[in-house]
Parts: structure tokens; sequence; C-alpha cells
């Protein structure tokens, strides 16, 4: 497959072709950090959605009779590659996302490993043989790929999110059609010469755009299955078009975080922080809301001040940063929004508050703590997505189980205990898909099943080591009447 040409215009990958829209419709990239224009990228319309679905189709077929050792060695080099590309692959991630230089780099290797781990996964995956009431059957049961899966993914992660989807799809030998969020569009580029190498063309197919081309990836009876990551609102649409097409829907999350009177401060301060602050606060998994006890509440909320005023914001690619700007004006605005309804309803900003002055965009915000947070609050009921700790002071562990679970969302959260039996009392109470103990709600290594609780907005499935692959493929029974 040819490589992506070196400008400032970048291209579409659509059966092997690097191309432009149909209708040439562009649109900038400019980025957060600086404000300046970092590229212009093809607009793709339905037509464009269509012609990658009809490529990834033609592709199915080698993709899928690939034998699976070499899909697991295709696996292997694309892990290759992005470890050994990282560092240039990183300075770009962060001036597209915002994101310091030094987690990007982190983010680059945990794609790659993303990578390694779904080609050694799809070797080990077995399946049943399964007992007959008629002795004269033998039944056993086959995983195969579903087709061609869609692929949609949000800008907060833009190349370790897509990777969760692309490894396992592709080591279970389906072919994808892949579209990013535009505003993280760029370095995906970079990223698809990389894996585009070794793979038959029109495997996977790379499309700009914005939602009218990811409803007509969900929609259109080319595709046989859609991965999502995006919000709770677009995971309900998407979920209404895909039909009965498998789906695996990773959604938002109001990671809530309790701290017992019992836990150790110094070890909950040091991960809640971690949860508020990483990636400026946008991950599904942020504690957005500490649920402390009375009686040690005065120390979190010191302790969380003293973290975020030790963070030093500014441009990612400086080694001093520790949190760049917020990626869009529609995160910086929702952070508004849920602060402003805070303080409204009787809340205190204790640390931050505002969008930060003196950089070349007005997406730096600054580190923000919120005291007296009130149940009612947007903060509670809803993921804000941004650079802050609010701080919900409560009584006894129930009450705090109670407010954790009374937000619709239910993805990952945390409890800070020294005991056991009050670790698994609010672990197995919590409306969560992920309970992380003494440890942030940010907390993920990649391997362990990820997803959100059922009934809440988190969305439906899991991705996560082995559960990725289970996602991707479909399970074939195969009975036999061996009779002679
Ligand atoms: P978003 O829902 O606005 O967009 C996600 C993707 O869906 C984008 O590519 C977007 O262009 C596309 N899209 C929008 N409308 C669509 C439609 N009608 N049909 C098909 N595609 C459509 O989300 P975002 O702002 O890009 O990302 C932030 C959200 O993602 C947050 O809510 C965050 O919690 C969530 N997220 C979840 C996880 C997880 O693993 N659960 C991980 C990261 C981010």
């Amino acid at each position: 497959m040819a490589k992506q040409a070196e400008d400032a215009h970048l291209s579409m990958l659509i059966g092997g072709e690097w191309v432009d829209s149909v209708t040439g419709e562009t649109f900038e990239r400019i980025s957060p950090v600086t404000g300046e224009v970092l590229a212009t990228l093809p607009n793709a319309d339905r037509e464009d959605a269509r012609a990658a679905i009809d490529a990834a189709n033609r592709a199915r077929s080698s993709m899928a009779s690939m034998p699976v050792f070499e899909r697991a060695a295709l696996c292997h080099a694309i892990a290759d590659v992005l470890r050994s590309r990282h560092e240039a692959m990183a300075e770009e991630l962060s001036l597209e996302q915002g994101k310091p230089y030094r987690e990007a780099c982190e983010e680059i290797i945990f794609a790659a490993e993303l990578y390694r781990d779904a080609g050694e996964n799809i070797k080990r995956l077995e399946t049943s043989i399964v007992p007959s009431v008629d002795p004269n059957k033998r039944i056993l049961t086959i995983r195969q790929p579903h087709g061609v899966v869609a692929i949609i993914t949000p800008w907060n992660f833009p190349v370790a999110i897509p990777s969760e989807y692309l490894s396992a799809a592709l080591a279970a030998g389906n072919t994808v059609v892949w579209k990013p969020a535009p505003t993280s569009s760029i370095n995906r580029t970079a990223m698809m010469d990389e894996v585009g190498a070794g793979i038959p063309e029109g495997s996977v197919n790379l499309l700009f755009g914005e939602a009218e081309v990811g409803d007509e990836m969900v929609a259109n009876p080319g595709t046989h299955a859609v991965g999502l990551t995006g919000s709770s609102a677009v995971g309900n649409a998407v979920a209404q078009r895909a039909g009965a097409k498998p789906i695996l829907l990773e959604l938002g999350g109001n990671g809530p975080t309790i701290i017992l009177d019992d836990a150790d401060l110094e070890r909950a301060i040091e991960g809640t922080a971690f949860g508020c602050y990483f990636n400026a606060g946008q991950i599904c998994q942020s504690s957005e809301r500490i649920l402390t006890h009375d009686r040690i509440h005065d120390a979190v909320l010191e302790g969380l001040v003293e973290r975020a005023r030790k963070i030093k914001l500014g441009h990612p690619l400086d080694e001093a940063t520790t949190m760049g700007p917020l990626n869009n004006e529609g995160v910086a605005k929702k952070m508004d929004e849920h602060l402003a309804d805070a303080v409204q309803k009787g809340a205190t900003v204790v640390a931050g508050g505002r969008r930060a002055e003196g950089f070349p965009t007005t997406l730096y915000y600054e580190p923000t703590v919120v005291d007296g947070v009130p149940p009612d609050s947007l903060f509670n009921h809803e993921e804000t997505f941004g650079p802050v700790a609010p701080v919900i002071s409560t009584g006894d562990v129930d009450e705090a189980i109670f407010i954790a679970n009374s937000c619709g969302l239910g993805l990952c959260c945390s409890v800070y205990t020294s005991s056991l039996s009050k670790a698994f009392y609010c672990a197995e109470r919590l409306e969560c898909g992920v309970v992380n103990v003494n440890e942030s709600a940010a907390y993920w290594d990649g391997r362990t099943p990820f997803g959100g609780y059922s009934g809440k907005g988190s969305g439906v499935g899991r991705l996560g080591g082995k559960e990725t692959i289970l996602s991707m493929t479909q399970l074939k029974s195969m009975v036999m009447d061996v009779r002679m």
C-alpha cells in the first residue's frame, strides 16, 4: 500500500488508495495548543462511506482466509512499527489532541501492546465441544469474523482507542471501516501508514468526517458489526441505527471515587488527583466525583488543592508541562457550564475555576477543585470531562454508595479503604462495570474486561484482552451426524 504524501493536506484511505472526498470538500484541523492550522482533511459524506464499505467487502474473503498465525504476525509487526515510530507520532498527537508529550508517548506504546495482545489472544482462542443428547451427534463451535466492522472513535485517546478495536478486529480476520473524531484525525493517517503495511488492500479503510459518515457506516447493510467509543447520546443514536447488528458501545462515565475514613489518605489523594487531571480530565474513567467521608473531608480537600497547584499547565511539548489544553471548545464549554451550575447551587471553588489566561488559545483550563458540590448538580449527574475535582461530603458508606449510584452513568469507579470487608461491600454494590480498590478510577491495564454497567448509559459489551476478540467474532455451531 502506498504511503500518505507528507504535506499539510491529508487524504482518506479507501480500498488501499489515499483519496480525497468525492465532493472535494475539506475541513481544517486547528491545534488546541497553538491555534494554528495543522492540516486540511477531506470531509467525507455518505458516498465516500459507501465506497469504503464496498472496498472492505471486497477485501473480506482475503482477510478471513488469512491463516490465524499470519494475522497474529501482522499484529506483532504493527506493534513493532508503532513502538519504533512512537516519538515522531507522539509529537503530532500532542499538537492535535493537546496532551503532554510524555502522555502521548505512553499512549502509543500502550496501543502497540494492544496489537501484541490481540496477536497472542487470537492464537490461543479456544472454543468448545458440546455434549449432545443424541449419541450420533458431535457438536463443536468455531469463532469466525463478523465481516466488515464499522469502528467509530472519539478524540481523547486518538491512537489507543482505535487500536483497541482495530487490533482485535484484524486479528480475528475482519475488515474495517474506521472513522475517527474530526478533532483528532491527523495522527490517524500516520498510524494507517504503519498499520496498512502487509494487510490485504481494502482491509482497513479510513474516513474523515462528521456524524453523517458515522451514521452511514452504522446503518449500511454492508457493515456487519459496529464498535463505537463516544458519548452516551451518540451511543443511543448509534444503537437505534445499528438495529440487530452485533454492537459494542463504550460510552461516557462519571467515575465516583469513594474515600472512606479508614483509607490511606496519601494514596487516596494521589490516585484521585491523577484521575481528575490526567489528560486534563478528558477520560471516560476520570474521577468525576469525590465522595469523601465527613471525618476526613478537610484533609482530602487540602491534599487535592495541593496537587492541583502543583500541575504545570502549558505547551504539551515543553518538558515541564504536566497538563495541556482541552481538545475543543465543546468540552471547555461543558466545564464552564458544570462549574457555574455547581456554584449557583451552593458549591465553592477552592482552586482554579476558570480558563487560564496568557495562552495562545482559550482552551487552557486551570486545574480546579470544587467543594460542597450538591448531589443535584450537573457534576454529580453528568460527565464533565474536564480538569476538575468535585468534592461531595458524605456520612456513612451507604450514603456514599447511594450518591455514587444516583447517576445515570456507570462505567468506572474507585474505593479507598483499608478494610477488605468494606472494599467488597462497596465493590459489590456500586453500579459500574469496573471497580478499582485503592487505585484510581482512571487505572486500566488494557486487559481487564472494560465496559458499562447494565441499564446505565455507559455502554454495552466489553473491551479488554480476550473480551475484545470475543466481541469481534461470532460463534458458529457445527452439528455432525456421525452414524455409520
Ligand atoms: P462523541 O459521541 O461526540 O463522538 C464519538 C464519535 O462518534 C466521533 O467520531 C463522532 O464524529 C461520531 N458520531 C457523532 N454522531 C454520530 C452519529 N449520529 N452516528 C455515528 N457516529 C457519530 O464523543 P467525543 O466527544 O468524540 O468523545 C468523548 C466521549 O467519548 C465522552 O463521552 C467519553 O466518556 C467517551 N469515551 C468513552 C470511553 C469508554 O471506553 N467507555 C473511552 C473514551 C471516551
